[in-house]
C-alpha cells in the first residue's frame, strides 16, 4: 500500500466528533453549524430530486450554478469571471485543492505552506510529488514578514498555498499581507492555490480581499470556495473553483478524473443560494458574530486567554497560562473528563508545532454554547 497513506492518522476533525458522540460531548470541534442552512436553499435542492435531472450533469457544472459563481463574485467581491472558461464546480473545497495540487505540481517541484495549515494540504501536496516548504505562523498575529517568505521562495517553487481567512486563527490577512505574497508569486512565476472558503465569513464589518485581485495575481490564482460554509450546510460539498482559462484547462482534467461531478441538485441549491440578497449574507454574519461574542466574552469572564477572532467559525485560546504545555493530551482531557470537545492547534502542523493553542467553534445556538460554558468552567482558571 501506499506509505503516505498507510502512515498517516485520521483527521483530527473525524476523530474528535467520533469522541464527542462515543461521550456524549458538547462538539465544540469539528466546524459545522447548529444552524439547519436557509430553508429556500434546501427546498430548492430537495424540489430537484423529486422533480428535477437527476443524471449526470456537465463535467464543469450546472450552466446555471457557473452563472451564479460568476455573478455572484462580481456582485460580492467585484470579479470580473467568464461563466464558461473560469469556473469550476467541484465535490467541496478538498477536491478542488486536491485536484489543483495534482494540477499544477510536477514530481520535485517546491510548494510553499503556511504553518498552522488545513490538515488536508500536506499529504496531498506530498501525494502530488511536491516538496513542502514551511513558513511559521506564530500566535497570536499569525502574520508573515517578507523575510519568512524570502526563506522558502525560490526558482524550485511552483505553488503555494494560502488560506485566507484563516482556519485555525481565526483571522484575515490584511491588504499588505496579500500584496507581499503576490510580490513574490509575480517574481518567481509561483501559482497562488487561494482557499477562501470562509470568504463570507467576516465579522466586525471587515471585507474579504481575494488574492487574486492583487497586482500580478489574476491569471496566477486558483481560487477555492466551498458553499457548504456559505449556507451553514458543510455536509453538501460544493466547491466553487475560479481560475484564468489556461489554468482551468489543466484543473479540468485533473477534476474530470477525481469525481467527474457533483450531485445536480445540490448544484441547483447553491446556485439558489448564490443570488440570495446581501441581507441574508449580512444577517448570518450578524448570528455568527454574536454566537463569537457570547463564548468570547464569557470565556474571557472565566478567566480564559481568549486570542482575537475576526472570521471563520473558530476561536483560539491559549492554554500556557493554564500551566499547560500539550494541546493534544490538553483536548483529550477535555473531552473525556470535562465532556466538551475541541481541536488542539498543533494538529495543523507538520513540524515545530505550536503546542499551547486550541480551537473552538462558536457556530452553535446559545444553548450549546451556554452548556459547553457550564463544563468548561470547571477548569476555568480561578
Ligand atoms: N479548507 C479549509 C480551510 C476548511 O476549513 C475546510 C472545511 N471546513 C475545507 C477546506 C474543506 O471544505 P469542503 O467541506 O468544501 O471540502
Ligand atoms: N473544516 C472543518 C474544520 O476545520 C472540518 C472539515 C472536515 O471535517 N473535513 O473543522
Amino acid at each position: 500500500m501506499n506509505h503516505l497513506f498507510a502512515d498517516l492518522p485520521t483527521t483530527i476533525f473525524d476523530v474528535m466528533s467520533g469522541l464527542a458522540r462515543e461521550l456524549n460531548a458538547v462538539n465544540l470541534g469539528q466546524g459545522f453549524p447548529d444552524d439547519p442552512g436557509p430553508e429556500d436553499v434546501r427546498r430548492k435542492a430537495a424540489e430537484e430530486v423529486l422533480n428535477g435531472y437527476n443524471q449526470y450533469p456537465p463535467m464543469m457544472g450546472l450552466p446555471v450554478l457557473r452563472e451564479a459563481i460568476a455573478s455572484h463574485y462580481a456582485r460580492h467581491q467585484n470579479l470580473q469571471i467568464d461563466a464558461m472558461t473560469e469556473t469550476m464546480v467541484t465535490s467541496g473545497a478538498t477536491e478542488a485543492l486536491a485536484d489543483s495540487l495534482l494540477a499544477v505540481i510536477e514530481p520535485g517541484d517546491e510548494v510553499v505552506l503556511f504553518q498552522p495549515m488545513y490538515d488536508a494540504y500536506l499529504p496531498l501536496v506530498l501525494r502530488a510529488g511536491g516538496v513542502p516548504k514551511f513558513v511559521n505562523l506564530r500566535p497570536p498575529h499569525w502574520q508573515f514578514s517578507r523575510e519568512d517568505l524570502q526563506k522558502v521562495f525560490s526558482d524550485k517553487t511552483r505553488a503555494v498555498v494560502f488560506n485566507n481567512p484563516h482556519n485555525p486563527c481565526g483571522i484575515i490577512y490584511p491588504r499588505e499581507q496579500l500584496e507581499l505574497l503576490a510580490e513574490f508569486c509575480v517574481r518567481h512565476d509561483v501559482i497562488a492555490i487561494c482557499d477562501e472558503v470562509w470568504e463570507h465569513l467576516v465579522f466586525d464589518g471587515k471585507k474579504h480581499i481575494p488574492l487574486i485581485s492583487m497586482p500580478g495575481m489574476r491569471e496566477r490564482t486558483i481560487k477555492i470556495g466551498s458553499a457548504g460554509k456559505i449556507f451553514s450546510l458543510t455536509g453538501w460539498k460544493v466547491g466553487l473553483v475560479v481560475a484564468a482559462p489556461a489554468i482551468m484547462r489543466v484543473l479540468a482534467k485533473a477534476h474530470q478524473f477525481t469525481t467527474f461531478t457533483t450531485a445536480p441538485n445540490l448544484q441547483s441549491g447553491v446556485a439558489h443560494g448564490l443570488g440570495k440578497d446581501e441581507s441574508y449574507f449580512s444577517s448570518m454574519r450578524q448570528d455568527f458574530q454574536r454566537s463569537r461574542d457570547r463564548f468570547c466574552e464569557r470565556m474571557s469572564a472565566m478567566g480564559f486567554s481568549v486570542m482575537p477572532s475576526q472570521g471563520t467559525y473558530f476561536v483560539t485560546i491559549d492554554i500556557a497560562p493554564l500551566g499547560e504545555n500539550d494541546d493534544a493530551a490538553f483536548c483529550q482531557r477535555l473531552v473525556r473528563e470535562h465532556g466538551v470537545a475541541a481541536i488542539p492547534v498543533s494538529a495543523f502542523y507538520a513540524q515545530d508545532a505550536v503546542k499551547t493553542v486550541v480551537r473552538f467553534c462558536f457556530a452553535k445556538k446559545d444553548a450549546t454554547i451556554d452548556a459547553a460554558l457550564e463544563r468548561l468552567k470547571h477548569i476555568a482558571p480561578a
